[in-house]
């Protein structure tokens, strides 16, 4: 049974080792308790008694403090304290709190203690435990005197002292007489002083204790000396150092002996006072009790003084305050530490529960992100099954409406009714050009949109701008003005319909947003070269301004300034968002500066513009110039520092069977020639890196690609020039030149096939049966089933002329082209381009004009079959 009960401690004997080591500490007999409460710790651990290790480690704490060993008592308070805030039990935390207090206290951080000690106190009070509350009281009065807040100090020590008396508590009413006695003396009231150590003396000799009763001794010998009753004072202070003894309290017989000393000095006996100031320095040293051997130091020096010894004064006064520096150096070392122990941990624990958190947060953000991704692709879904299929139903009235105002146009002659149609007529494109860029917009996201380069007569699509919006500016009582730089390019490749849409919201923004003043749109060519030009079109209203933080914003997809009123001016926060990426796809940007209640500019910028000769805007003279050839199928490298002029060679030579390639300067196009030499290279004279004369002599050097044709084209050639340009590279086009120029320029190169004519005239049938001419028997054979395919159609054709559906005449227009490629017939091929372009283009009268031709071209074929079979062998 013993056996089983020391192997297996219980909760109560270890609480009872702990009410050992405390009764041990109170007696003062500091080994027993240190080594009771190391005993009960041991215990305490091995069965997870929290409550018992946190007893067991205060008063180990208490005792190693006792012994002179404050840096070792410290590391077991601090050690404990987690715990105990962790277990949460008011009277272990109390106990421990107070640990760490007594030793920051007693090694001179008094701040700490302070916190430590008033934190204690709120817990005393909330236990409501008498006993604790007194101690409290008592403790905060000890630290009060050390702090100099004496008055404080005696107030506490009162309160305290009431509270013993009260309930009985004898031994902690002897305390507290004993520090009311100490506050005291530090106020200089010894009379008083005197009455409360007698009284606490008197107590403490009832309760046959001795701990405190040196301390009293020498409160009361401290009284005696000042009412320089000496002999009362030695007799005191000589018992205490007799009692320190026995309780081999080195700090407490230091500061006795040092007393002493002083008394001894008074009495004129100086080598009993020498021999204890020693006395006293070495048992302080012994202890390590530095802050002791400070006081005896400085109690030295005063004691000299004031008999008259000023050299050992001073010698004493002098190893004070060396000393005193060395303290106060290891001193704010220790604070330092003590600082930087607490702060990691702080930081540590801050960082623990930030981590926690930031855990906490990331996923909750992470479940809302997949939340809202999953929303945001299925709303994109919806929004983009919802844009085709309005796509299909606007486009569909829009057919008509444009289709038939084009017809109308052709009847009406009455000047203002036509006005009013042909108004009718562009705004009707314009709307549908928006509409298409709206449903293109994912298109622009996703970067499937392509521009379409061609040449446009840019001042014309300005004014048609202004026309458009005439009638509504009017009506609001604004002036609306185009305006032109000198000089400004006629003609510029350019993506019209995109241009136009961009002028178009701009233009209507300026006037949804302008109350009163005017909307000008100003059209100027900067940076204006031989062939490319920067264009900048500024529109300027007066209106109501934009708050300047709010126009980043405003090129956001379905962003609108806010607070602005969406009945008033309604909208959708899109315009802007494609018109933006519009400029930036063609280039450029757009810019706007703007001052509330002032107005607004915004420019559109684009840059390196290639120019077009104004004749390819004349389309019905210069249709008929174009020779209607068919190039054999071969390959050009165009070379121009200008993607534009680039595109635009390409545009001119579409519907030919011609393999295109690009390069940017006479360095890449080389490069290009020797990886795969083309039929022919058309290049620009001027540009970067290498120009087209360097490109020229290069290849005539090179006997392998000397052969290979060159034509350039150039803008600055002097007249003389021009004759030299043509010999040195065999063909030359002055530019800006049209289709006519350059088709013509290269039928002088490229062998080639004339073609019927689009009219079907009988020339072109002529041309056309010639061309059919050498129908082999396979080829006749071949043709037979698309004859009889196109017969089937005839009906298709017919009934698209009558209801005029886009949709429709854009479905036979392709699908008539891939038979054309099936069957490797061009004039249908062709035949098929024309519709599909009126088709885009809303172009009625020229889809009727394809569809009447359909019945002619189905003729041609059969014509030229027969007549092939006629002729064959
Ligand atoms: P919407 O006009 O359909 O709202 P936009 O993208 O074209 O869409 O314009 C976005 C917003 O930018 C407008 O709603 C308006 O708040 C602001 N804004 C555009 N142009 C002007 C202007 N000229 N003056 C003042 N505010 C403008």
């Amino acid at each position: 049974m013993e056996q089983a009960q020391s192997k297996y401690p219980t909760h109560q004997e270890i609480d009872t080792l702990v009410e050992q080591s405390r009764f041990n500490y109170y007696a003062g007999k500091l080994p027993d308790s240190l080594s009771l409460a190391q005993d009960a710790l041991e215990k305490a651990t091995t069965l997870h008694y929290d409550k018992g290790i946190i007893f067991a480690t205060a008063w180990i704490s208490y005792a190693l403090l006792g012994l002179g060993k404050p840096d070792d008592a410290l590391a077991e308070a601090q050690k404990a304290l987690p715990l105990a805030e962790e277990l949460g039990d008011p009277e272990p935390l109390a106990l421990i709190i107070r640990a760490n207090a007594n030793v920051y206290a007693l090694t001179g951080q008094l701040e700490q203690a302070y916190e430590l000690r008033l934190r204690d106190h709120k817990i005393c009070l909330e236990l409501d435990d008498k006993q604790a509350v007194t101690i409290s009281y008592y403790n905060l009065a000890l630290l009060q005197i050390d702090m100099k807040q004496l008055d404080e100090a005696l107030e506490n020590a009162h309160q305290s002292l009431k509270l013993a008396e009260e309930h009985d508590f004898t031994i902690s009413a002897g305390y507290a007489n004993g520090l009311i006695g100490e506050t005291l003396i530090e106020l200089s009231r010894f009379d008083e002083a005197e009455k409360y150590y007698s009284k606490a003396l008197e107590i403490e000799e009832q309760n046959s204790s001795n701990l405190n009763i040196p301390n009293y001794y020498m409160g009361l010998g401290r009284c005696a000396f000042e009412r320089q009753d000496y002999e009362t004072a030695l007799d005191y202070q000589l018992r205490s150092i007799t009692l320190e003894e026995e309780l081999k309290d080195f700090k407490g017989m230091a500061l006795a002996s040092v007393n002493a000393g002083i008394t001894y000095n008074a009495m004129g006996d100086n080598a009993q006072a020498t021999k204890l100031f020693n006395d006293s320095i070495e048992l302080a040293n012994k202890g390590d009790f530095s802050p002791t051997v400070l006081s005896c130091y400085q109690l030295m020096s005063d004691s000299y003084a004031s008999v008259g010894n000023y050299q050992a004064a001073f010698d004493s006064l002098k190893k004070y305050s060396e000393l005193n520096e060395r303290l106060h150096n290891e001193g704010l070392a220790k604070q330092f530490a003590t600082m930087q122990a607490k702060f990691d941990v702080e930081t540590q624990r801050r960082e623990a529960e930030i981590n926690r958190l930031k855990n906490v947060e990331l996923s909750a953000a992470l479940d809302e992100l997949e939340e809202a991704k999953d929303a945001a692709e299925t709303a994109n879904k919806a929004k983009s099954a919802f844009l085709a299929s309005m796509s299909h139903e606007i486009r569909t009235p829009m057919n008509a409406i444009l289709g038939f105002s084009e017809l109308l146009s052709k009847t009406i002659t009455d000047n203002p009714q036509k006005e009013y149609l042909n108004v009718i007529r562009i705004s009707g494109k314009s709307l549908l050009s928006l509409i298409n860029d709206i449903l293109d917009l994912s298109k622009v996201e996703a970067g499937k949109m392509k521009l379409e380069w061609a040449p446009c007569d840019v001042a014309g699509v300005c004014k048609e701008m202004v026309q458009i919006f005439s009638q509504k500016a009017e009506r609001k009582r604004i002036q609306l003005s185009v305006d032109f730089s000198d000089g400004f390019p006629s003609a510029v490749v350019i993506d019209e319909l995109r241009l136009r849409q961009t002028l178009m919201n701009l233009i209507g923004n300026a006037i949804k947003f302008t109350e009163s003043g005017s909307v000008k749109l100003v059209a100027k060519s900067e940076e204006l070269g031989d062939d490319a030009a920067t264009l900048r079109f500024e529109v300027i209203d007066t209106g109501i301004g934009i708050p300047k933080d709010q126009i980043s914003k405003i090129f956001g997809v379905f962003e609108q300034v806010s607070g602005q009123s969406a009945t008033k001016f309604g909208g959708t926060g899109l315009g802007l968002a494609i018109s933006k990426r519009l400029c930036q796809m063609m280039g450029g940007d757009i810019q706007v500066a703007s001052e509330v209640d002032k107005g607004s500019t915004f420019s559109i910028i684009l840059k390196g513009i290639a120019l077009a000769p104004e004749t390819v805007l004349l389309p019905d003279e210069h249709s008929e110039d174009v020779p209607n050839v068919q190039f054999k199928p071969c390959k050009i490298l165009v070379v121009d520092d200008v993607e534009q002029n680039r595109l635009l060679v390409k545009s001119y030579l579409e519907g030919q069977t011609i393999d295109f390639t690009e390069a940017a300067n006479g360095k890449d196009a080389f490069d290009a020639i020797l990886h795969d030499p083309p039929t022919l290279i058309i290049t620009d004279l001027r540009m970067p890196e290498m120009d087209g004369k360097q490109l020229n002599k290069l290849l005539k050097n090179d006997s392998r690609l000397s052969q290979i044709p060159i034509i350039v084209f150039t803008a600055s050639a002097m007249k003389e020039d021009q004759e030299a340009l043509r010999k040195e590279f065999g063909g030359y086009i002055q530019k800006p030149f049209n289709q006519t120029e350059l088709i013509r320029s290269l039928m002088e190169i490229l062998p080639f096939e004339e073609q019927e004519t689009t009219d079907g005239s009988s020339n072109a049938t002529q041309q056309s049966s010639r061309s059919e001419d050498t129908l082999s028997e396979q080829e006749r054979q071949n043709l037979t089933p698309l004859l009889e395919t196109l017969k089937s159609e005839q009906t298709t054709a017919e009934k698209i002329s009558k209801t005029l559906l886009i949709d429709d005449a854009e479905l036979f227009a392709s699908r008539m082209q891939e038979e054309a490629h099936s069957f490797n017939y061009p004039p249908l091929n062709k035949w098929g381009e024309s519709l599909a372009t009126h088709a885009t283009l809303f172009d009625a009268e020229g889809i009727l004009d394809d569809l009447s031709r359909f019945q002619q071209l189905v003729e041609n074929l059969e014509t030229s079959l027969r007549e092939n079979r006629e002729t064959a062998p």
